[in-house]
Order: C-alpha cells, then structure tokens, then sequence
C-alpha cells in the first residue's frame, strides 16, 4: 500500500469522533456512514492520483459537515423581494389552506368517495365547481402542474396533428419547459407562424390545414416584446379558431383571478373572449399550491378527465385541499388572506416602515453601515415581466452573502456595492428578528 494511503483513518474511528456523533443524533447512524463512506471513496482516489497529499482531518470534517448540511429540505429566509421565486418553492399558502392540507394529511377524507351513495367519485369535483365559478368556464380540471395542463391538452387534442403557434410566442419558461419541445413530445406538430416581434390575423390563417387541431396562444411570462409589434386580439382568434371549427387554446402562464397585475392576463377574460380551454399555473400569482388548472369547454374538459395521462397528472389529497381553501378564499372576496397577493401589493409606505425597523433592530447589535433603502422588488415565477416592484429593504455592509446562506436558517438576500440588502417585502413574521440575530453572529465571530 502507498505510504499517504495508511494516513486516512478507519471508518470505526471516524464514527467515534464527537463531531460525527452530533450528527448521528440528528440524521441517524446509518445515514451518516453512507455520507463519510462516499466521501472517503472520493478521499481515496484523490491521494491514490497524488502522492504528496495526506489525510487532513480539517478538511475531511469540512467536506463532511458540508454533506450533513447539504441533505434535506430546508426552511429559508426570502430576502430578495422577489415574491414567486421558484427556487425557493413559489407561493407560500394561506392559512386555511394550510390547514385543509393538514387535515387531509392527518385523517382519512372522501378525496374520491361518495358519502351519500357509499361510491367512488372522482377527486376533481372539490375543485371543479369553485374554479368554474372564479373563471366563468363551463368545466374545469386541475392536474399537477401547468406543465402537465398543457402537456395533456396537447396529447389529447392535437397528437399527430397541427398546432399554430406565433414565433412571438414559443416561450422557454425555465427548468426545461420550452414550447417546441413540449410540442413534440406531446406528438403534436408545431405550425410556426408570423415573426418574432410581428404576427397577424392572416398568419394564423393563412396556417390552417385540414391537419389543424387547434391555435395556441402562450403567454410570454417571462420576458416582453417591445416597439414595432402586432399581434391579434384574443377574440378575433377565438373567432378565427371557430370559423374553422378547431380548438383555440390558452396557455395563460401566471394568469390572475383577482387584483390587477399589468401585462398578465386576467383568466376569467380568457374565457369570455371565447378561448375553448385556458391553462394556468396554481401557484404562481394565483397564490395555491403547486398544481395545474384546465378551465374551458365542457366537451373538452371531459375528453381530458377520460384520458390515460390524466391520471400520470393526479394531484395529491393535500393538493386538492389546499387549492379548494384557496378557491373559497377568491370566491368570498379575501384575497388578502392570500400571501402572495398581499405580498405582490404591499404598500411602500408600509415596506418602509419594516425597513425602519429592520435596521434599528440590526444596528442595535452590531456597529457597521447599516441603513434603509429603496429596492427593486418582482412579483417573479414568470409573471409581470419588465414590471419593476418598488420596495424596501436595509443596507448592511460587509461580504457577508455566502456566510447568510450558511446559517441554521439560511437567509438568501441580494449583494451590491461591498454590502447585503435585505428586501422586507417577502418576509414573513418573525423573520427581521432571525436577520438581525444572524447578521450579529456573523459579525462577532
Ligand atoms: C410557468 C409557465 C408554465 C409552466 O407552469 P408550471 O407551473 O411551472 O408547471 C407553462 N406555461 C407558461 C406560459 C408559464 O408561464
């Protein structure tokens, strides 16, 4: 054996250190010898390529430290103003949808049986009325996501035939969800028309086969077309669709049922300008949980509550109950119940104030540059693109990101300038006093 190899220690010794055993405790002894075991595989083909290095127990209980912490799903502190922020899971729920979701967690519930009759029912008829009554459709069906909306309305309605699309319009929205591809996996075939920046009436038109299943149109949620730019109106491809007797379809994206969000289309207009099916994300702006809603056309919905892949989209008991609490909530007028909503439009002068304090509670405990600022705020989660949201937050100055995302509870803020901002716009309550409480340790150690 080479000489640095013998310098790496025996597993049972590593397990008796004090430093391991704390992590035992919390993530069990099994668990904890898989991650040091990994990681002295890697250790061992290391010195094996390098004769000079040796085993370092520093570097080892870092590189394993760094594995404990690494595992599981955190709770972390949104600190960057940014209110759908899909990498930190999107809306957080109401309360009473919290507490559906809880329920359905903790008891049995007739999610697909009928008390009345002692039968089978399906578990969409929670949802369906409340979203029918919110959007003005016919009929409606939630899935898993919106990514499955669309995927599944395309396999259903155009496999193996024709969907006209606006190049203005063939969207990536991010974690691979890009139109084209979409397209043809679904089967469908991509008919592109118009230019990017300009599409007509006779585009769409000028497109349709008798292999035409449908005209889509997609919301560009994440980015905006400006200056010399056409494209038509819902109604007049509403009419068009009709006229030819296919399908015109809406992917929505964001979309909101309640409030008033510049440049995102407001779903219940979607219908009543005469789309046949409209998709939409449940927790982007609409502020549920993570969940996919189809709204149009009963004869439609009903081939999609019937198809094979319906069933690969299912959504959860938890999600079915959180989405039926957050329908209620619109329907009797408390969107301010709603999180995301009552975070989206937040006033300034109350975002300052919460900045005030932030940064009187934070220069109480350590002497730095502290002060408040105003920021730029997003709704995000592909929704109001371009749309500014001014807010607040507090300046603390110092290199201090990376050690912020390294606490107990990770706080993610912005950086600029030699500081850290915190945005006080998605915080929760509670949180100012865990920010001023980690910036201090960071700061006397
Ligand atoms: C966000 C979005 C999707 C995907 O929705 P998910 O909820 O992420 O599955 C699809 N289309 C548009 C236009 C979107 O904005």
């Amino acid at each position: 054996m080479k000489e640095n190899m013998k310098t790496i220690p025996a597993m049972d010794m590593i397990l008796s250190q004090d430093w391991v055993c704390s992590w035992i405790a919390r993530l069990g002894r099994a668990y904890v010898k898989d991650i040091i075991s990994r990681n002295l595989q890697i250790l061992r083909s290391r010195l094996k390529d390098n004769d000079s290095e040796i085993f370092s127990w520093e570097e080892f209980r870092r590189t394993c430290i760094k594995s404990f912490t690494h595992s599981g799903l955190k709770r972390v502190i949104n600190a960057t103003g940014v209110v759908i922020h899909t990498n930190l899971g999107r809306s957080l729920l109401p309360e009473e949808a919290i507490n559906a979701a809880e329920t359905s967690a903790k008891y049995y519930t007739a999610i697909e049986y009928d008390t009345e009759n002692g039968t089978r029912a399906g578990r969409n008829i929670h949802v369906e009325g409340l979203i029918c009554s919110l959007t003005g459709a016919e009929s409606a069906l939630a899935v898993n996501n919106n990514a499955g909306a669309v995927m599944l309305c395309l396999y259903a309605f155009a496999h193996g035939r024709e969907v006209i699309v606006s190049r203005g319009e063939l969207v990536e929205i991010g974690g691979a969800f890009r139109l084209p591809d979409i397209m043809s996996l679904s089967g469908a075939k991509l008919s592109e028309v118009g230019t990017t920046n300009r599409t007509y009436l006779k585009d769409y038109e000028a497109a349709i086969t008798p292999d035409t299943s449908m005209i889509m149109k997609v919301h560009r949620s994440n980015f905006r077309i400006t200056g010399f730019t056409h494209e038509p109106e819902r109604k007049e491809l509403a009419e068009l669709a009709h006229s030819h007797n296919i399908i015109f379809m809406d992917d929505a994206g964001s979309g909101y049922a309640a409030g008033n969000f510049p440049g995102e289309p407001e779903i219940r207009q979607c219908i009543h300008d005469g789309a046949d099916i409209v998709t939409f994300s449940g927790d982007k702006i609409f502020g549920g949980p993570q969940s996919g809603i189809i709204a149009g056309r009963r004869d439609l919905i009903d081939r999609l509550k019937h198809h094979p892949m319906n069933r690969a989209l299912r959504p959860g008991k938890m999600t079915i109950a959180a989405l039926e609490a957050t329908l209620r909530l619109y329907l009797n007028g408390e969107y301010g119940r709603i999180p995301t909503i009552r975070m989206l439009s937040t006033d300034t002068d109350t975002l300052r104030h919460n900045a005030e304090e932030l940064a009187r509670e934070i220069s109480r405990l350590i002497r730095a540059e502290v002060h408040v600022i105003e920021t730029d705020d997003a709704s995000g989660g592909g929704s109001c693109p371009g749309e500014m949201l001014k807010g607040w937050g507090v300046f603390v100055r110092g290199n201090i990101q990376a050690e912020l995302r390294s606490m107990d509870i990770p706080v993610i803020c912005t950086a600029k300038d030699g500081g850290v901002i915190f945005h006080v716009r998605t915080l929760q309550e509670g949180e100012a006093k865990i920010i001023a409480e980690s910036v201090a340790k960071i700061f006397s150690e």
